[in-house]
C-alpha cells in the first residue's frame, strides 16, 4: 500500500460542467461559470466583489498593482510562506520587510509587528496557514492605527471563519483584499486557479480593469459604455471558462469535502494528540478564535532530525509525508536583502513542522496505520 502526500479531489460533475461550457460556444473567460463562482464566494462568505484569476498568485500581483505599491514602498509579510507572498510586492519594486511566525504556530506574531511600521509602510500580507486564522483582531487594530492595507493571502484559507468579532465572518473578508487558491493541492481545486476578493468598493471598477489587461471592457460588455480602450496598467488575469466550469462542480461539493476533510484532520489529532506531545512534538494550534477548514495536518517535530526519523520511517511504507517552507528571509534570492533581524520561530517552523498526507480518498484504515508507524517509530522500534 502506497499512500500519497496529496490527491486531487473529482466531484464527477467537472466534465458536465465544462462540456456545458464548450457547447455554449463561450469559452474564454468571465462568462457563465466564471459568473457563478464569484456569485458562489459573494453569498457564502460575504466578500463584496469577486474576480476569479488564474492563480492565487496571480491575485497577489493584481493586489500589489491596485494598491499602487511601487518602489519606496514596504510591505511587511511572514518569513514562513510561500514565494508568491513576497514576489507579488517585490516585483513591484516595493521592500519587503519580513516578520516572525508566534510561538505557537506559524501565523504571524501579530503583537510583535509594530516595531516593523514606518512612514513607508503602505500593506500588510497575514497568511492564514493551514487555514488558521490569523489574530484578524489585532491585526486590524494595527492597519486603523497606521492607514495601512491589509491584503489577506487566504491561499490555504477556503471555507474557514473568524470569530474575534460581533459577528463570525469568512476569512478573506477582512482586508480590503484577500486571494484564495484553487491549486490541486489546496481543498477546492481547479488545477491552476485562483480568487481575488475585493471587500471595499472603491477598487472595485480599477480591479475589473486590471484583470481585463487594463482595458474597460467589462464595463463595455455590461452596456454601461459604447467602446472599450486602454485606460490603465493590467494583465490577462482572468481564467477560461474551461477552469471556471471544473470549479463550479468542486463548490457544488463543498460541503461534503469539507465535512470528509475535517474528520479525516479529526482521526489524526485524536490518534496523535495524546501520544506525541511526550516526544516534546507540538500538535496544530488552532487559536478559539479560528475554525478549522481543515487544511494541513501538521506536526512541529522536536529537531530537525526527529522530522527526518519519522519522514523516512514513512517512506520506507511508502507514504509520502513532507516537510514545508524554508524561511524567505535566509533564501538564496533575499539572504543580502535581509536587514539582518534573527526570526527564529520560522526558522523552527523551517526545520521541524511535517505535513502528514490528507486529501479525501485517504481511509480510516490508512490513517490509523500512518499514525501507528509514527508513534512506533518514536518509541524506537521499527
Ligand atoms: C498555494 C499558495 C499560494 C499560491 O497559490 P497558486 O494558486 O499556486 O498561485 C500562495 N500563498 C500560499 C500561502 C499558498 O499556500
Amino acid at each position: 500500500m502506497s499512500i500519497p502526500f496529496n490527491k486531487p479531489f473529482l466531484s464527477g460533475d467537472e466534465f458536465n460542467f465544462i462540456r456545458d461550457a464548450i457547447e455554449s460556444g463561450q469559452i474564454s473567460g468571465n462568462g457563465k461559470y466564471t459568473k457563478l463562482c464569484q456569485n458562489f464566494f459573494n453569498e457564502q462568505y460575504g466578500f463584496k466583489h469577486s474576480l476569479l484569476t488564474t492563480s492565487c498568485t496571480d491575485a497577489l500581483e493584481m493586489s500589489a498593482i491596485l494598491l499602487n505599491i511601487q518602489a519606496g514602498d514596504e510591505v511587511i509579510i511572514p518569513a514562513y510562506t510561500f514565494v508568491s507572498t513576497a514576489n507579488a510586492f517585490a516585483l513591484r519594486g516595493a521592500k519587503l520587510v519580513f516578520a516572525d511566525s508566534s510561538d505557537l504556530h506559524p501565523n504571524l506574531d501579530v503583537q510583535s509587528l509594530e516595531p516593523l511600521i514606518n512612514e513607508r509602510t503602505k500593506a500588510i500580507v497575514p497568511v492564514h496557514y493551514a487555514g488558521t486564522s490569523v489574530d484578524m483582531k489585532g491585526l486590524m487594530a494595527l492597519a486603523n492605527t497606521y492607514n495601512l492595507s491589509i491584503i489577506e493571502d487566504a491561499a490555504q484559507a477556503i471555507d474557514n471563519y473568524n470569530d474575534q468579532f460581533e459577528e463570525r465572518k469568512a476569512l478573506g473578508s477582512f482586508g480590503s483584499l484577500a486571494a484564495f487558491s484553487f491549486h490541486e493541492t489546496k481543498n477546492i481545486i481547479s488545477g491552476e486557479g485562483g480568487l481575488l476578493a475585493i471587500n471595499v468598493n472603491n477598487l472595485k471598477s480599477r480591479a475589473e480593469i486590471i484583470w481585463e489587461k487594463g482595458t474597460n471592457r467589462s464595463a463595455f460588455f455590461r452596456g454601461e459604455i459604447n467602446k472599450y480602450g486602454w485606460v490603465d496598467l493590467g494583465s490577462s488575469f482572468l481564467p477560461s471558462e474551461i477552469i471556471s466550469a471544473f470549479l463550479y462542480a468542486q463548490l457544488n461539493q463543498i460541503k461534503k469535502i469539507q465535512e470528509k476533510r475535517q474528520a479525516i484532520w479529526s482521526l489524526y489529532d485524536t490518534l496523535l494528540r495524546p501520544e506525541l506531545e511526550q516526544f516534546g512534538i507540538q500538535l496544530p494550534y488552532i487559536p478559539a478564535y479560528s475554525g478549522n477548514n481543515a487544511h494541513i495536518y501538521y506536526l512541529v517535530c522536536k529537531n530537525l532530525a526527529q522530522r527526518e526519523l519519522i519522514i523516512q520511517a514513512l517512506k520506507d511504507k511508502g507514504i509520502h509525508a513532507v516537510f514545508h517552507y524554508q524561511s524567505l528571509h535566509r533564501s538564496p534570492y533575499f539572504k543580502n536583502k535581509h536587514d539582518g533581524r534573527t526570526l527564529p520561530n520560522s526558522d523552527r517552523f523551517s526545520d521541524t513542522l511535517l505535513r502528514l498526507p490528507l486529501y479525501y480518498e485517504l481511509e480510516s484504515h490508512q490513517i490509523i496505520w500512518i499514525c501507528h508507524i509514527i508513534i512506533k517509530t518514536l518509541h524506537g522500534k521499527s
